[in-house]
């Protein structure tokens, strides 16, 4: 079988749960390969992040390019990106290969609510890469921040589906007994993908491998609307098999699941 790699630009979770950690998890259960360019580290538990502390622009813009100059990618992921020079430096890679496709989990805070980006990040992903991305998966929460308004989950998708990409707005953050996600394609149609919710508090890490496992399945070839079906099953095995490690959310098993 063939590994595509997956080019992952996102942050360290020193807990294991979120970040750069579950990229290289969902992506390898899904059969491909994470090559992974840190954008920050972090200082933080299971419960909430403390610290974020980006990475020099200098360093992340030739791990970047040493990796693309030596390894075929198959697809972008990123997390979050702690600065617009990053979001820059994505926007212009991808601009460069226009037909890899790009992921954009637009990670603005912290399940528990801590800064995980500097106040610029926002405007820069709404001016310069979500028109260039090709699926960005936000939360409720951040699809509110990132256009501005409280529309609910499918008109925020559509909002941001009319800057250039399709937009899956994720639902395990809501409440009731299903996690409805909303995905908003360029071309105006809507899509609903349903599935029990499986505990009332967030995961840690559960939209990191959900953006991790769609982007794998989009370098295998898949279309937007398979990839999203397929990693969102993924999903939902790894979370059924979730486990605590620490004291705070629980962490999905992304390992044992495929
Ligand atoms: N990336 C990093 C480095 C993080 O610390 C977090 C959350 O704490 C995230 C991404 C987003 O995690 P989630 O997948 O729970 O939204």
């Amino acid at each position: 079988m063939t590994r595509p790699t997956i080019l992952v630009c996102a942050g360290h979770d020193p807990s294991g749960g979120a970040g750069i950690q579950a990229d290289i998890e969902a992506i390898g259960a899904n059969g491909a390969h994470a090559a992974t360019a840190v954008t920050a580290l972090t200082v933080q538990d299971t419960r909430d992040v403390t610290e974020a502390i980006p990475v020099d622009p200098g360093v992340f813009q030739r791990a970047v390019d040493t990796v693309c100059a030596d390894l075929a990618i198959a697809a972008i992921k990123t997390g979050v990106l702690a600065n617009a020079a990053q979001v820059d430096h994505v926007a212009a890679l991808k601009r460069r290969h226009p037909r890899v496709p790009l992921v954009v989990d637009p990670v603005l805070a912290a399940a528990g609510g801590g800064r995980l980006t500097d106040d610029s990040v926002g405007q820069a992903l709404v001016e310069h890469l979500i028109p260039l991305a090709d699926l960005i998966t936000p939360n409720l929460g951040e699809a509110r921040r990132l256009t501005g308004t409280d529309h609910d989950a499918e008109n925020c998708a559509r909002a941001l589906a009319r800057l250039g990409p399709d937009a899956l707005v994720t639902g395990g953050d809501g409440e009731g007994p299903d996690a409805i996600s909303t995905l908003a394609t360029r071309d105006s149609e809507i899509a609903r993908y349903v599935t029990h919710r499986l505990a009332d508090g967030p995961f840690h890490g559960s939209g990191c491998t959900l953006a991790s496992a769609i982007a794998a399945r989009l370098a295998h070839g898949d279309t937007v609307t398979t990839a999203i079906d397929r990693a969102s099953a993924y999903v939902h095995a790894c979370l059924k098999s979730a486990y605590t490690p620490g004291h705070g959310q629980m962490i999905p098993d992304r390992v044992n699941n495929r």
